[in-house]
């Protein structure tokens, strides 16, 4: 595949030979962007932050701390106090929690499948910060996630956009760059991953054009699971 070659000569790496997967969660095994979406538009309103739905699909995968203080340096000219930190997010989580039930993404499951029936390792690099998150894995995707292949909020210490996450993924599988690949749907999810020089396909299960991910210096974008998933042998087989 030219997108494989190009990515090699890029970096000047010796081969691509995929041995892991490392899947982001949000916007990628589920369906969630719309309802934290949803909830941060109404918690940041209740404060006057005049803050939208692109907005939060823009910056998905920041913390949201840094969330909230950057909307409120752009809109009101200071930084968020601490309390504002802390109401604005716990306004942001009832709203969640007051949303239907999240579902995967469709084909997402076959997918997963088709990588574990093929004997690679699949990690997940997460910036969510949910303590039950393997047993709400292993409930919607059985045997298909490890504890000790989970790199998640409680992991990290910059987060996305920095290549720290999934350069802690690297380590953890033990692998180089160029035996990885990353499914990813935000920008800042992207820029984390390309940062880390790991081949970076982008799934576009959000509001966003395909330019904004492509831009972000993903190598592939997808519309949508099902098309990965039909073209996922042109990665491995
Ligand atoms: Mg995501």
């Amino acid at each position: 595949m030219d997108e494989i070659a190009r990515f090699v000569q890029k970096h000047k790496f010796p081969r691509f030979d995929l041995k892991a997967v490392f899947f982001d969660m949000d916007g990628v095994l589920f369906d969630s962007m719309k309802y934290h979406a949803y909830a941060w538009v109404k918690a940041m309103r209740a404060s006057g932050i005049p803050f939208t739905e692109y907005d939060c699909y823009m910056n998905e995968g920041r913390t949201g701390e840094s969330t909230i203080n950057e909307f409120s340096i752009k809109y009101r000219g200071h930084e968020a106090t601490e309390a504002e930190i802390e109401s604005i997010y716990s306004l942001k989580s009832r709203y969640f929690e007051s949303c239907p039930a999240v579902e995967p993404i469709p084909a997402v499951l076959p997918l997963l499948k088709k990588i574990k029936e093929q004997g690679l390792d699949i990690f997940i690099v997460t910036g969510s910060a949910q303590k039950s998150l393997l047993s709400r894995l292993n409930h919607y995707f059985p045997n298909i996630f490890e504890k000790d292949k989970m790199i998640t909020a409680f992991d990290v210490k910059r987060g996305k956009p920095d290549p720290e996450p999934y350069l802690i993924a690297l380590k953890k599988a033990q692998l180089e760059p160029w035996q990885a690949l990353v499914i990813e749907n935000a920008p800042l999810g992207v820029q984390s991953a390309v940062g880390a020089k790991i081949l970076t396909i982008a799934v576009n299960t959000g509001i966003l054009e395909n330019k904004v991910l492509a831009d972000a210096g993903a190598e592939v974008v997808f519309p949508n699971m099902n098309t990965l998933l039909k073209h996922w042998n042109d990665f491995y087989e």
